[in-house]
């Protein structure tokens, strides 16, 4: 990816977490006479001579929203670290907009996350609450669709057990709502989706099928802890 493109995401996800750090900064109600914004000595910076070298960074209060607060280890994996915290800043306004955390502030259910052609795309499993009809109805004809390639993959007599729920999952919904997107298929792209779970049985033994039907793409999937999976061609590469 070129520096460019990183720094592009860069900006706009600092606009997102600038405000899911706002939101949160009214939840916290902070003391009166100390307030949170303004100078604060404290407060760490990205060091000099990296590309955002002297801007500052969170200080990881309220929300804990903390983008590049920590030296970036040497080589290409600190892009990687920064990606992946950005999305995962990009699906927590997303799931905070669908007021999708509980009561305690936990997170149920699985939110996937891709960019492609300039665009965020979310996706989520079917218990959630943005999960549409037309995604239910587009999940439903890719099952029937990869039960008839597939007759040994899937479960036919009990249609709703596992592995079948695949097709009702984040990591399929956000590659359905891609390809629609993309006006019917991914064939040629090259798709790089963070989830902020990590993936389930289901998805691991029929993902790579679901990606060879929707127009063989090559796909990594990447979970909140930074594990990754690539397929292509029905299998998984690495
Ligand atoms: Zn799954």
């Amino acid at each position: 990816m070129s520096r460019s493109a990183v720094d592009a995401i860069w900006r706009e996800r600092r606009l997102a977490a600038m405000r899911a750090e706002v939101e949160a900064s009214h939840d916290a109600h902070p003391p009166q006479g100390q307030p949170r914004h303004g100078y604060d000595p404290n407060q760490p910076r990205i060091p000099q001579g990296d590309p955002d070298g002297g801007q500052w960074t969170s200080t990881g209060r309220g929300a804990g929203i903390q983008v590049a607060a920590e030296k970036p280890p040497l080589g290409g994996t600190w892009i990687a670290k920064l990606l992946r915290e950005l999305a995962m800043i990009a699906i927590k306004v997303y799931r905070k907009e669908a007021s999708l955390y509980d009561l305690f502030g936990k997170t149920h259910g699985t939110v996937a996350y891709t960019k492609i052609d300039g665009e965020d795309i979310f996706g989520s499993n079917s218990t959630l609450p943005m999960y549409t009809k037309a995604d239910y109805d587009q999940a439903v004809r890719l099952r029937d669709a990869i039960i008839e390639r597939y007759p040994d993959l899937l479960k036919q007599d009990n249609i709703g057990e596992k592995p079948n729920d695949v097709f009702f999952h984040g990591e399929t919904n956000v590659l359905l709502r891609a390809r629609t997107k993309l006006g019917g298929t991914l064939a040629g792209r090259t798709i790089h989706v963070y989830v902020d779970r990590t993936m389930c049985p289901s998805c691991i033994k029929v993902l790579p099928k679901i990606g060879l039907e929707l127009g063989n793409p090559t796909v990594t999937f990447e979970d909140y802890a930074g594990r990754t999976r690539t397929m292509k061609d029905g299998e998984w590469l690495r």
